[in-house]
């Protein structure tokens, strides 16, 4: 059979935010890979485990270590935060891959900053959104500003993945700078620091205020599109739906269907 290698997303950080799938896959392996915080974020659930970890930055040494121990005959699997598949390790699998035809990929689904954050701040993506990274280490700053630019002209939800770090203590600022052109600055945004984990922290604000707020790394960021409006603390996409008012559900013109009666009910 195939070597295998499984490159995991594991969600945001606890270990409920894991899919069953994950859990499953992480149980089945010999090995598991990834960046320090990651492993230590997995628990005690899997101290039996070979735990193999490489500083950050040396994503295609961890890479390569994952094909090496397959070759070893043993199962292993690579943690990502969140999704492997989006600002994570499963496409640099792939492409380090070629040289390893023998090993098999598969890659397993995980909870996405996007998708746990706007959880957390209530419905801000129930419409159309885009993501953007802020990250210029591996694209440039002009690409990243195009982008901003052409989806504040769209209109769109814009979610922002790495708004900050020790290096780039202004980079949201500069976001904020180039969709102000576009965007009121009154529109409504919100960002959510350590989703999943300890000291989880979520806060509405608008663009104009944005701009001013210092993020650090672990922070997702939400700018709402014409479509978004805080509703009771949340921050809330419409979908456009036209709500009737005083619509009786239950009367004769109403509009209750049982499609199914519970057993014994
Ligand atoms: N693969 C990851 C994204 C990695 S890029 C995923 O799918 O979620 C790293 C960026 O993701 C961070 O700078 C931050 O913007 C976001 N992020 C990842 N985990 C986070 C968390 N627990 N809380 C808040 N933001 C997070």
């Amino acid at each position: 059979m195939a070597n295998r290698i499984y490159i995991v997303g594991m969600g945001p950080g606890r270990e409920e935010m894991m899919t069953g799938e994950a859990l499953e896959v992480l149980d089945q392996s010999d090995v598991i890979v990834g960046y320090t915080l990651y492993l230590r974020l997995l628990g005690g659930r899997f101290h039996g485990k070979e735990l193999l970890s490489t500083p950050m930055r040396q994503e295609e040494a961890r890479c390569r270590l994952c094909f090496e121990e397959a070759e070893k005959g043993k199962k292993v699997a690579l943690v990502c935060s969140g999704d492997a598949g989006i600002y994570g390790m499963a496409s640099l699998m792939y492409e380090i891959g070629k040289a390893y035809p023998k090993t098999e990929l598969h890659v397993i689904a995980g909870i996405t900053a996007a998708s746990s954050g706007a959880a957390v701040l209530g419905a801000p993506l129930n419409h159309d959104f885009c993501v953007i990274s802020l990250s210029d280490l591996l694209t440039p700053w002009e690409r990243i500003e195009k982008r901003l630019h052409a989806a504040a002209e769209g209109d769109f939800v814009i979610v922002l993945y790495n708004p900050s770090s020790h290096k780039r203590k202004d980079y949201l600022m500069r976001a904020c700078d180039i969709l102000l052109r576009s965007i009121e600055g009154e529109r409504v945004c919100g960002y959510v620091e350590n989703i999943g984990r300890d000291g989880t922290k979520a806060v509405t604000c608008t663009l104009k205020e944005l701009r001013g707020r210092e993020v650090n790394m672990f922070t997702t960021v939400f700018i709402g599109s014409s479509g978004t409006e805080i509703i009771n603390g949340k921050l809330i996409t419409k979908r456009g739906y036209q709500i009737e008012r005083n619509i009786d559900i239950c009367g004769d013109n109403g509009r209750k269907k049982i499609i199914g009666i519970p057993c014994g009910g």
